[in-house]
């Protein structure tokens, strides 16, 4: 029985499925979309491509991350507080978003509304990315247009399967002037859409999953002639590179395992290794975000300047 080729037509058949869920997508601009790269989105709806393998494996570990954090819930007797896959449609323009997780009263049974959008990640992140706030502030900002008056709020649950891990970033409120912007942005990529504006390119961490790339002019650099010896250095900068990306990965697996041996806490010699394991204490930082937030004025004020660096970037053309 060889499962691979069956794999690869399968994995593509259950991507189309989830993807048909969400339906024409030609036809609105999601909250995926908005705080992305207007190129990819047209691209995608204009001339769409099927991902590699890789990455549809990828999006199917966000789909297990659903039913995993469902089943948690029915299983905590919490399912009658909230639906999943919820549409939002704005009223006037072709701009939707499907929330993850919408809970309509919090655990005392109190109501307010709660977007829980959820992340599968490999590390999670010590600060969630732009990308899921733009994402969370839209929907926030379709819910708050049909619920005027409701008591609301949002958050992003990130969860590391591999590590076990999982973090709530909490606290996202509704944004009345950023909400304007991503609506702004949403209608600029429907003109896009429709011919009137150009999709421009933006690079962000999204470009790894984008099918886009062998002819993005971000990712385009002149071409130029270099002497063969920075040339051969440039090679093994990158091979290198790869090097420390693969332990670094392995590293993280490894520490994983081990902690999961010892516990947070553990000290032990065999013949051949010493092993020590210890919690560092919380401590605290200011949260600048908070800072800038509450205290404007102030905020300038301890704005300290950080010294410039050389960005050296270097990666196979091939
Ligand atoms: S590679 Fe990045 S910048 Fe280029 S189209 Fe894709 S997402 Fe946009």
């Amino acid at each position: 029985m060889n499962l691979t080729p069956f794999f690869e037509t399968a994995v593509a058949q259950l991507n189309r499925n989830k993807s048909a869920e969400l339906g024409d997508r030609t036809r609105y601009i999601g909250s995926s979309d908005v705080g992305g790269c207007a190129r990819m989105v047209y691209l995608q709806r204009k001339h769409p491509s099927e991902p590699d393998f890789t990455t549809m494996l990828k999006f199917s570990r966000g789909h297990v991350a659903e039913t995993l954090i469902d089943d948690i819930f029915k299983a905590a007797g919490i399912n009658h507080l909230y639906d999943t896959q919820v549409e939002l449609r704005h009223p006037v323009y072709p701009l939707r978003a499907h929330v993850d997780f919408l809970f309509y009263a919090d655990f005392d049974n109190k109501p307010v509304l709660h977007i829980l959008e959820l992340k599968s990640v490999n590390n999670i992140p010590d600060e969630p990315y732009p990308h899921w706030i733009d994402q969370i502030t839209f929907q926030l900002g379709l819910l708050r247009i049909q619920y005027p008056k409701a008591k609301m709020g949002g958050s992003i649950l990130a969860i590391d399967l591999n590590a076990g891990k999982l973090h709530q970033f909490n606290g996202f409120e509704h944004n009345d002037s950023l909400c304007n912007y991503l609506f702004t942005r949403g209608l600029h990529m429907i003109d896009c859409l429709d011919d009137k504006e150009e999709p421009k390119a933006s690079a962000s961490h999204m470009c790894s999953f984008c099918s886009y790339r062998s002819d993005c002019p971000e990712m385009n650099l002149p071409k130029v002639e270099l002497p063969p010896e920075i040339e051969a250095l440039a090679n093994k900068y990158v091979e290198l590179n790869e090097i420390r990306h693969d332990t670094d990965k392995e590293l993280q697996s490894i520490r994983n395992e081990l902690l999961e041996f010892t516990g947070s806490s553990f000290k032990g010699r065999s013949d051949d290794i010493e092993l020590a394991v210890s919690t560092v204490a919380p401590s605290q930082v200011v949260d600048t975000k908070l800072l800038k937030n509450r205290y404007p004025d102030i905020y300038p004020e301890v704005l300290k300047e950080r010294a410039g660096y050389t960005k050296l970037e270097c990666r196979s053309s091939r």
